[in-house]
């Protein structure tokens, strides 16, 4: 635990199942903020997810190739346990509704619980991705409807693909 964390580092973890215009959004303002900012990807253990951590780690990487100060990294684990591993003194996240600030606000608290030298900073997500989420567009997709709204043009080839493979699977 001795290790000096820096201010000047942030760690944005999620999902990513898959990377949305609103993490997009997210990234692109913290790098503007920030000296260095990781995108830690994360499992949700109660989740089967539609790309595998690889799969999601490679998505993210490609949509942020030109933020030279943002890196991209999977991890298992405690989150604050990962961005202490950083040398970040920062979490970020990204606020949705008010239906998000109860959620936010207790896992706030108790990263400060697991780890009181990191902060989290939070943005307001951006008035037109507010409603974005990974899991209404995973539906949106298996049900067939447009995407190109939510996602940057190589994650929405991704996921149809995905949904084509996962739709020839079940039919099989
Ligand atoms: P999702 O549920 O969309 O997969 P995650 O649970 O992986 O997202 O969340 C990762 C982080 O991104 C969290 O801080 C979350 O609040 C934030 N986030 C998710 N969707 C948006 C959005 N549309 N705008 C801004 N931040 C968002």
């Amino acid at each position: 635990m001795s290790r000096k964390l820096s201010n000047r580092v942030a760690v944005y973890t999620g999902v990513f199942d898959p990377i949305h215009l609103g993490h997009l959004d997210v990234i692109q303002r913290g790098s503007r903020i920030f000296d260095r900012l990781v995108v830690g990807v994360g499992t949700n253990p109660d989740k089967a997810p539609f790309f595998t951590p690889e799969e999601r780690v490679h998505l993210v990487e490609q949509v942020v190739t030109e933020l030279s100060n943002v890196e991209v990294r999977s991890f298992s684990g405690l989150a604050v346990g990962f961005v202490r591993k950083e040398g970040a003194g920062v979490m970020l996240r990204g606020l949705r509704t008010t239906s998000d600030m109860e959620y936010e606000f207790t896992m706030s608290l108790m990263n400060r619980n697991l780890d009181p030298d990191i902060e989290t900073v939070f943005l307001m997500a951006e008035a037109e991705y507010s409603h974005l989420s990974s899991t209404m567009i995973r539906q949106i997709a298996s049900l067939g409807g447009a995407l190109e709204r939510f996602l940057p043009p190589v994650i929405k080839e991704a996921l149809e693909r995905r949904v084509r493979e996962l739709q020839q699977g079940a039919s099989k």
